[in-house]
């Protein structure tokens, strides 16, 4: 069988969520923020620095070309006062071989345009090619000698000359040679080409926003060279930042006039020439190398926390949809284990319903025969014993119908209390239905203990029950027993003996157990031989009728008379009903035996009736058997017929159990046989289910209480109750009430104190042959003596 077990699932779920599991996943998150914030701040200083490297590089770049540029402009102005010297110095006076000397110097040195040599006053000497002095020229020759104002710088030999309006790349020098060792003193008038000297340096990468500027001293732009192309301006800017007094060499970061954005610039001071030499560069193109690194770096690092992040979410989000999952299934799993326990619960319920009496709460017929067969199960591997009892209470009927159900429910109940106490909880005890227990003893040491066992439980169940609502009840149980395995191998075969085993106990008088032991009964072969004769003994004529006499109490006349059946039988003598009817009704043979009875009976009332005799009703018994057969009527009707008899002379006796479903078939026979004429009397009630309530309606005459409790009715003050109640409640249904087995004068004068019709006992008569029958009926009456 599979069985639910309600740890199964939980067990294995993770456990649930607490607050600490969201608290971890908050701290993973900040953790998780924490950690791209550092690398963000690291990678911002990275950058930081490598931008500031950038911008050193950049920086030292700029200073050597700045160097460079100075160094070479110097040299280039050191050329030119060289060549004053040297053309001073060679003429010797001599102006033409001046003119031809500057001539040949011009050729070979490309960054002067025209020299012209002065002497102290300023007049022309020589010059390389013919040319005249533009009017700034002269003017500026003029100031030479006071060279305060119009010279851009006055703290070295060289002073620069007006910047021209035309050809502003061709600057002016006028170089003085006014040196100790030179022959005769002057100045050199050389046209420098800023145009062909910056013009050297198009091939040096200054980048997309640079710039070579070349200022005078005072800051003045004379020339500036751009990656396009040369910028010599007309109007000269003044750029004051590159011309320090105290720094001949420098950077400067800022706007630069005419140029965009912020600039990176070196400026240098050209060493003995009236010169500074500027390298500037766009900061922004300086930096966008790096830009795009940082940009990268920036991408990488944007994308890389995006994904993190996106992760941690996508992880934080799964997980709580798996706990959310999980708490769904832990819910539904929770619901379905409390269902399952309802059902559970309900199903034990249920289980005890089915399985139990409800009266008594000890197990139904279903569950005692399911637990005895599995006790007997284990029995067959035991050398134990095992028995089955089966028991019911005498009388109970009656109890129930005088004192009501309610009394009988509490009776039933103290019984089984009773009944219960007095076995060993191994063993298994049901109520069977009714007023019938059954009880499997389980394994009993020794077979005699058994004895001990039913005596005690007989003599328990037989004490009085002091209060059963308010009345003192006393019962006694008639009890059978079937041994395992000798009296069957399975629950329905030893419930069947030991029930049989019990009506042998209540035919040997109630109150105690009998086994049922078939092959060690002594009769039991007697039985057998019966049963095959007894077809025979009906042919053979071999039945006798005894008959019984009924007293009216009021008069002590017979009222009746009862024929009672036996079988003078060769070989065994006289045998009693008891022995052959149940047989006879067994095999079927009751419905030949009844005819013969009833034929028998008419038989006899004729003779009487012939002999002057004077008739009381004749009663004979008739079994279910009978009944079912429907044409009981029409027989009797023949046979009074036959023998000239009336209905009156007649009466049947029925037996609660002709009273079983179908029923209906039974009462058509009775109220055909009413209508007949033919009284009909209830034999051994209280003895059987009825209830007078249930046979109200019934065409019935007579009641004739049963035996067993004409036998208590000096004992027990209850059952006189009953008897009385009987015979007040049969009265109002207006039937007599006969008493049967009256065999003492005080039940004989208890029942007429409680207003008994008649009596019908061994204490007036025993049943007797039909000679002695005939006696009594001349005599009339039987006084109680
Ligand atoms: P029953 O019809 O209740 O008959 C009364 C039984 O009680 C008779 O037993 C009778 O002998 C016995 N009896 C009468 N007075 C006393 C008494 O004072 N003390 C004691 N201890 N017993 C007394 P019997 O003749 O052995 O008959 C037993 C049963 O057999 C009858 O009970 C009846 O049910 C059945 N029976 C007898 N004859 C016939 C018959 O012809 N047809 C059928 N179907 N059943 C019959
Ligand atoms: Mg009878
Ligand atoms: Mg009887």
């Amino acid at each position: 069988m599979i069985t639910y077990n309600p740890r199964s699932i939980t067990a294995i779920l993770p456990a649930r969520p607490s607050g600490n599991f969201q608290r971890l996943q908050w701290i993973s998150i900040a953790a998780l923020v924490i950690v791209l914030a550092l690398i963000w701040l690291l990678t911002w200083q990275r950058l930081q620095a490598e931008e500031a490297l950038l911008e050193k590089n950049a920086e030292l770049q700029q200073r050597s070309l700045a160097a460079i540029i100075a160094e070479n402009l110097a040299q280039v102005v050191d050329r030119g006062r060289l060549m004053a010297v040297t053309a001073n110095y060679g003429a010797d006076g001599d102006n033409s071989r001046a003119s031809a000397r500057l001539t040949s110097m011009l050729a070979s040195d490309r960054t002067f345009l025209r020299l012209a040599l002065y002497d102290n006053a300023l007049s022309r000497l020589s010059s390389s090619s013919p040319f005249v002095d533009s009017p700034e020229i002269k003017t500026f020759l003029q100031l030479a000698d006071n060279p305060t104002d119009a010279l851009l710088a006055t703290d070295s030999d060289v002073q620069v000359g007006p910047l021209l309006k035309e050809n502003a790349w061709q600057v002016p020098l006028l170089i003085s040679s006014h040196h100790g060792y030179t022959p005769r003193s002057g100045y050199l008038l050389a046209m420098l080409d800023l145009g062909y000297f910056l013009q050297l340096y198009r091939n040096i990468d200054i980048g997309a926003t640079g710039s070579i500027y070349i200022l005078g001293l005072d800051g003045t732009e004379i020339a500036e060279a751009r990656p396009e192309g040369l910028s010599l301006s007309q109007e000269p800017r003044h750029l004051p930042q590159f011309a320090p007094i105290q720094y001949p060499n420098g950077l400067w970061r800022g706007a630069i006039p005419g140029s965009e954005g912020k600039q990176l610039a070196s400026f240098q001071r050209v060493e003995k020439a009236p010169f500074i030499v500027v390298v500037s560069r766009g900061m922004q193109e300086i930096r966008a190398s790096h830009g795009g690194n940082s940009l990268r770096s920036w991408g990488t690092l944007g994308s890389l926390s995006i994904i993190l992040m996106g992760a941690m979410w996508g992880l934080v989000r799964s997980t709580r949809h798996q706990q959310t999952l999980l708490e769904a299934l832990r819910t539904s799993d929770e619901e379905k284990h409390g269902l399952i326990l309802r059902l559970e619960s309900e199903k034990a319920r249920a289980m005890t319903l089915a399985s139990h009496d409800h009266l008594t709460g000890l197990h139904n017929r279903r569950m005692f025969n399911e637990l005895a067969a599995s006790h007997l199960e284990g029995a067959q591997r035991s050398r134990k014993h095992y028995m089955l009892m089966y028991l019911d209470l005498d009388r109970f009927k009656l109890i129930n119908d005088s004192l009501g159900h309610h009394v009988g429910d509490k009776l039933l109940h103290a019984v089984s209390e009773r009944l219960r106490s007095s076995v060993r909880s191994a063993d298994v005890v049901g109520r069977m239905g009714g007023d019938e227990f059954a009880v499997l003893v389980t394994g009993v040491e020794h077979a005699q203990d058994m004895d001990v066992l039913a005596s005690k439980l007989v003599a328990q169940l037989s004490l009085p029950y002091p209060d059963i609502d308010g009345h003192e009840i006393q019962v006694s149980p008639s009890v059978g027993i079937a041994c395992f395995p000798r009296d069957g191998h399975d629950v329905t075969t030893l419930c069947r003996h030991a029930d049989a085993a019990m009506y042998e106990s209540k035919r040997m008088g109630r109150g105690r157990f009998t086994y049922y032991d078939a092959s060690l009964n002594p009769s039991h072969d007697r039985v057998l031989q019966l049963e095959r004769q007894l077809p025979k003994a009906i042919e053979n004529n071999e039945l006798v009728l005894h008959f019984q006499p009924k007293v009216d109490l009021v008069n002590y006349q017979i009222s009746g008379m009862e024929a009672l059946v036996r079988w003078q039988h060769p070989e065994h003598g006289l045998v009693y009903p008891n022995d052959f009817i149940a047989m006879a009704e067994k095999s079927g043979l009751i419905v030949q035996l009844g005819d013969w009875v009833m034929q028998a009976c008419c038989a006899q009332q004729a003779r009487w009736k012939a002999q002057g005799i004077p008739l009381v009703p004749l009663a004979f018994n008739v079994s279910p058997m009978q009944l079912r057969d429907g044409s009981l009527a029409a027989k009797i009707t023949q046979l009074l017929q036959n023998h000239g008899l009336s209905p009156c002379d007649l009466e049947i006796e029925i037996t609660e159990s002709c009273l079983v479903e179908p029923i209906n078939q039974a009462v058509k026979v009775l109220e055909d046989l009413r209508q007949l004429g033919i009284r009909i009397g209830l034999d051994d009630f209280g003895s059987g289910f009825s209830s007078l309530s249930q046979i109200r309606d019934l065409p019935i005459s007579t009641i004739k209480i049963d035996r067993s409790f004409i036998d208590g009715i000096r004992s027990n003050t209850d059952v006189g109750v009953i008897v009385t109640s009987i015979i007040t409640l049969a009265h109002g249904l207006q039937m007599r009430v006969v008493a049967e087995g009256v065999e003492l004068m005080d039940q004989l004068v208890q029942l007429k104190m409680a207003g008994c019709d008649e009596v019908q006992g061994y204490f007036l008569s025993r049943p007797v042959p039909g000679a002695e029958a005939e006696k009594l009926l001349l005599q009339t009456t039987i006084i109680p003596t």
